[in-house]
């Protein structure tokens, strides 16, 4: 599990900025749900060896009334869902009255918030941040969002407080993840002991709970109830053919039949806490609705995260042939950056093709936990070698010598040889698809690393 860390602020302070920095991307998770209105974004920040989830609470003034009043307090939700808050203010323009107004609501949360003076370049530090120490909120930090001066002292200074609770928030180096060849051994036969954990994600009405109900319902089922706030899922173990597995529930089917208990039924930290916690994520789309470009962003997080993929497109009952022939087109052209995920067409509501789903959900959890030999991936590079020889790089041919596994969840494939690093990226990409093939690897993305010398 990673922490989660929000980051709060009148408009124009410099949120997005710091979002896009930490995130090094454009494309965040746009909370664009029914119900929710304001325009927030999620991401996964990856940044100088940290890791956590972001959230880009969008704009708040601390004085809303009326409607905006309503927009601001589900911004506000955001926050209730953050293990910090990192509450930013513009140096450059000083106290504002809505900041005033802001951190007398935060500070009557029972969370830990810190002060943000942000776009400090060009100014003198102490001087800048000396006005925001009026807010009452303790320490002030200040950063060049723009610029990612003071960012690393940042988060060093507001994470390393959370190792204990949320010990992934340290990206571990790489050298302690791949390589050794006991290590690899010993996992493989550590997940092949393990019950696969499943997060059954989507929007809001895809049929989520519907289809939970209906995994669960066919076989014996042990529900245990956890205490849990809004962002936690729900945990359910469930065996079937003598496989373990988990379900990841983050519909809120507390007990079966008993849906009604289920408020607050979605949130997006949920979503995202039990993607980094699944084995395997089980995107349920709505064949009635567009494909959104929420699923896209839920199927690119999971990716991220190096997840397994399951894809069901649900209500597909009553549907007329046109409607099924689009749909089946919208998938080709929107999902082809995860052609590796099968893709069911179901009815949780009759059970329709229900019972499949555990078979693509083993496949997708073999393919990314499975041990292969040094000795066997040697060969299947040699093979590829063989049918496309390497190009000629600067007058020399590159020289793939072997490839050894990495790691897992995703498998990745670690490939030595001279000049490897100059391999033009088509190539990469052949070798990739040519191990997924030879390895019969489905559902799971795979990696492939290029090392340098032998
Ligand atoms: P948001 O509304 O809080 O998300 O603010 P934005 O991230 O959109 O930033 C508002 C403006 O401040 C933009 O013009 C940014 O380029 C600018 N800005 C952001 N960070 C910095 C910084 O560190 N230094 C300076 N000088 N400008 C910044
Ligand atoms: P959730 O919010 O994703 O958990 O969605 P629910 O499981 O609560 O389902 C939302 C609505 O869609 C309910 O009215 C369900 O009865 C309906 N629904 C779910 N699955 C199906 C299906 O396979 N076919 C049809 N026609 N309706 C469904």
């Amino acid at each position: 599990m990673l922490p989660v860390v929000a980051l709060v602020g009148r408009p124009n302070v410099g949120k997005s900025t710091l979002f896009n920095r930490l995130t090094r991307t454009r494309d965040a998770l746009v909370a664009d749900f029914p119900g929710l209105t304001r325009d927030r974004k999620y991401g996964q920040a990856n940044y100088d060896g940290y890791q956590f989830i972001v959230i880009d609470t969008g704009g708040i003034e601390g004085n809303e009334e009326g409607i905006d009043l309503h927009m601001a307090k589900q911004s506000l939700q955001a926050i209730d869902e953050a293990d910090i808050v990192l509450f930013m203010v513009d140096a450059r323009e000083g106290v504002t009255a809505a900041d005033i107004a802001l951190a007398d609501h935060l500070r009557r949360q029972d969370k830990s918030v810190w002060v943000v003076a942000n776009k400090i370049d060009g100014l003198d530090a102490d001087s800048a941040v000396a006005d925001f120490y009026q807010l009452g909120l303790g320490e002030v930090y200040h950063i060049a969002a723009a610029h990612g001066r003071g960012v690393q002292q940042l988060l060093q200074r507001t994470l390393e407080p959370l190792r204990d609770t949320y010990p992934d928030v340290i990206t571990p180096p790489k050298e302690e993840r791949d390589e050794d060849e006991d290590t690899l051994v010993r996992q493989a036969e550590y997940y092949a002991d393990q019950p696969i954990k499943i997060a059954i994600v989507g929007r809001p009405n895809v049929g989520k709970s519907t289809l939970t109900n209906r995994l669960l319902g066919e076989e014996r089922v042990v529900v245990f109830d956890m205490p849990g706030t809004t962002r936690d899922s729900i945990y359910i173990d469930m065996e079937r053919d003598d496989q373990k597995y988990v379900i990841i529930d983050t519909a809120g089917v507390r007990k079966r039949g008993r849906i009604d208990l289920a408020v607050e039924k979605f949130s997006v930290i949920k979503t995202l806490q039990a993607i980094e916690d699944a084995n395997v994520v089980m995107l349920v789309i709505d064949a009635r609705d567009q494909i959104s470009d929420q699923d896209l962003s839920l199927l690119g997080f999971a990716l991220n995260a190096g997840r397994s993929i399951v894809i069901t497109v649900n209500k597909w009952d009553g549907l007329e042939q046109d409607a099924k022939d689009w749909l089946k087109q919208e998938l080709d052209r929107r999902l082809g950056f995860v052609d590796f995920a099968r893709i069911h067409f179901i009815s949780a509501l009759h059970g329709t093709n229900v019972g499949h789903l555990f078979g693509s959900v083993q496949e997708a959890y073999k393919s990314a936990t499975q041990r292969v030999g040094t000795a066997q991936l040697t060969q299947i590079m040699d093979m590829a070698q063989d049918e496309h020889q390497p190009p000629l790089v600067r007058g020399r041919r590159v020289k793939l010598k072997y490839a050894h596994a990495g790691g897992y969840n995703p498998p990745l494939v670690v490939i030595h040889g001279n000049q490897v690093k100059s391999l033009p990226n088509t190539y990469k990409r052949y070798l990739m698809n040519y191990f997924r093939k030879a390895l019969k690897v489905m559902g799971t993305p795979i990696k492939v690393e290029f090392r340098e010398g032998a």
